[in-house]
């Protein structure tokens, strides 16, 4: 850890929309990405209270084979 670390204020993480209850959470848990034919996927997320109940789909690089 560098000094910054210490001393600078802490940067906010990611914060998602929960795909169940449509809060916004700042612990994000990615469930599913959906494809896009124009451009990136969209990764949908959860917060951690209903990440359990939402039927995981793959998230982008979980079907990678490649090493
Ligand atoms: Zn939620």
């Amino acid at each position: 850890m560098t000094r910054d670390g210490l001393t600078l204020r802490p940067t906010f993480g990611h914060v998602a929309m929960c795909v169940v209850c449509h809060e916004n959470t700042k612990a994000p848990v990615p469930v599913r990405d959906i494809p896009s034919t124009s451009g990136p996927e969209t990764t949908l997320y959860a917060c951690p209270d209903h990440a359990a109940e939402v039927s995981p789909g793959p998230i982008l690089g979980e079907l990678d084979t490649r090493p």
